[in-house]
């Protein structure tokens, strides 16, 4: 049974009571936090208001509460508080008397503590209605004794919350459920989150589907740093539920690649038992996993990096869908591109995939970026021409390509060509997505160059991603117009 805690931390008993009845809407049960109160107040109006199970929570600034509180202060709130469905007491603080509607917990906000199995058995000696013990990931392959945890407390016939806090243990809040916890918390709002790495609600639900995650379902993820604020999550998890596919497509924040291939990936030696599937690989990723699979697509070898990898029974399998999904907008519209002239701006890895493409296309090639260092061990690489990127006019080429940050993030203002260096250009290409109108497209737009967005790419990449995972293809309008939605278009 897949549970929902919202919980709610309002410095006011009036705020407490709003935010408890919109929080009644999205979670299952909701959670109040006594302690971000900065006067204590009668809680009866406000449980009256609530139509869903209450959790009682007075924790102390040192176990992440938002209070100073000695221990005096804590036993006198509990033997005075409102009875609730629970209440979650620190383990520092045991009742005195009933434990029936008690969730005994243990928070860590540093770390995954060496002594965590004692812990758990500290906590299991009580007979606490819900053992309850919250780490934080460092990296993601801390959501291995979180899930342990789970199953032991199954095995054990006790009812538990494990998770790991901080973007590295999305994992632990997204499958916790499915794999016995009592609960996972989420957020109310986007700014409202009680603990690091806490998601909405409404995101638990409607982006990764949680109530429909069972121990059957195909898990999928992107793999990268950071990876927090990626579409690919949207697109994915909206093709899966388009195509009745029961599967999950999560971001996975991973620092240590070796570690995380070796203890949560690889079939022979992972320690997790779960149905993972599929891998995506982004930035800094792409080239470091290489070593850490069994076989490698030739052309992924020939680009020097992976962004999809395939987990068939023992073996792990790398391709790169960025290529084809790099050239597939093109060859919908250039019937052929054979003797383009194109500018190929930037030498990383997104202007590797393009080069590789474009050469397979036989067009002429230009590579221009600001370090005419990388420009040349690029060109080089796969003999092409190459420039330091200048404020000439690209008027000698047919198609221009923007594989540079220039345009999103703290760049999101600038542009690497105005509307007149873009005179007589035919079509510019912006690999950024976000945002979908670029200030390089607007200039192309100016100039009266066709077009084509860097999402048209993204999901191209992730079409072919999908095929390769589930044997069936996705539907692209589903992808795109998830992804387009969750770029705020
Ligand atoms: P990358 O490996 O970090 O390479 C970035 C390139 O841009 C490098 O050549 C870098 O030059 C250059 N650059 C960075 N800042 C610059 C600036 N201010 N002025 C001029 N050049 C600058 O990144 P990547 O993976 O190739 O990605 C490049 C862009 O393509 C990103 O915006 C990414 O989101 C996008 N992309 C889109 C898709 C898609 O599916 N649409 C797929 C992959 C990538 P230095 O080496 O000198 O820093």
């Amino acid at each position: 049974m897949t549970r929902v805690c919202v919980p709610v931390c309002e410095k006011t008993i009036e705020a407490l009571e709003t935010a408890a009845v919109r929080a009644s809407e999205s979670g299952d049960i909701i959670e109040l936090r006594i302690d971000c109160l900065t006067r204590l107040e009668d809680l009866q109006n406000v449980l009256s208001r609530v139509s869903r199970p209450v959790i009682l929570t007075f924790r102390p600034r040192e176990q992440g509460g938002h209070r100073d509180l000695d221990h005096q202060a804590r036993q006198l709130f509990w033997k005075t508080a409102p009875r609730t469905d629970w209440w979650d007491v620190e383990s520092d603080l045991a009742p005195e008397t009933d434990w029936s509607h008690v969730i005994i917990s243990h928070h860590d906000f540093a770390g995954v503590p060496e002594e965590l199995t004692q812990i758990y058995e500290r906590l299991a000696a009580t007979p606490a209605a819900v053992l309850k013990i919250a780490v934080c990931a460092n990296d993601i392959v801390d959501c291995i004794p979180v899930f342990r945890l789970l199953d032991r407390a199954r095995a054990e016939g006790r009812d538990a919350i494990a998770v790991a806090m901080g973007n590295a243990g999305l994992a632990t809040r997204v499958l916790g459920p499915s794999r016995g916890a009592f609960l996972t918390y989420a957020a109310l709002d986007e700014d409202s989150g009680t603990a690091p790495g806490q998601i909405t609600a409404q995101k638990l639900r409607s982006l990764y589907h949680i109530d429909q995650i069972d121990r059957e379902t195909m898990i999928c993820g992107l793999v990268g740093l950071p990876v927090m604020h990626s579409v690919s999550p949207h697109m994915h998890n909206a093709a899966f539920r388009n195509a009745s596919i029961n599967g999950v497509y999560l971001p996975l924040e991973v620092r240590d690649v070796q570690s995380f291939f070796k203890r949560m990936v690889h079939p022979v030696t992972r320690e997790l038992d779960w149905k993972l599937r599929g891998l995506s690989v982004t930035a800094p990723h792409k080239s470091a996993v290489l070593e850490f699979l069994d076989w490698i697509e030739a052309d992924a070898k020939e680009i020097g990096a992976v962004n999809t990898i395939v987990i068939d029974n023992d073996r792990l399998s790398g391709f790169n869908t960025d290529a084809a999904g790099f050239i597939a907008p093109l060859l919908d519209r250039f019937e052929s591109l054979a003797g383009l002239r194109v500018a190929v701006i930037g030498a990383g890895g997104a202007a590797r995939a393009a080069v590789w493409a474009l050469l397979k296309q036989n067009a002429t090639i230009t590579i221009l970026a600001r370090d005419i260092e990388k420009a040349r061990a690029l060109g080089r690489t796969f003999d092409v021409s190459y420039e330091a990127l200048s404020s000439k006019s690209f008027t000698d080429y047919d198609l221009v390509i923007n594989a540079t940050p220039l345009g999103s993030g703290e760049l999101i203002d600038q542009t690497p060509a105005t509307a007149e260096q873009l005179a007589g250009v035919r079509c510019v290409y912006d690999l950024v997505y976000n945002p979908m109108d670029t200030p390089l497209l607007k200039e192309a737009c100016k100039a009266g160059c066709t077009t084509i967005r860097g999402l048209e790419m993204l999901v191209a990449q992730a079409r072919i991603q999908f095929e390769l995972w589930t044997g069936k293809p996705p539907s692209v309008q589903v992808m795109y117009d998830s992804a387009a939605d969750a770029l705020g278009a």
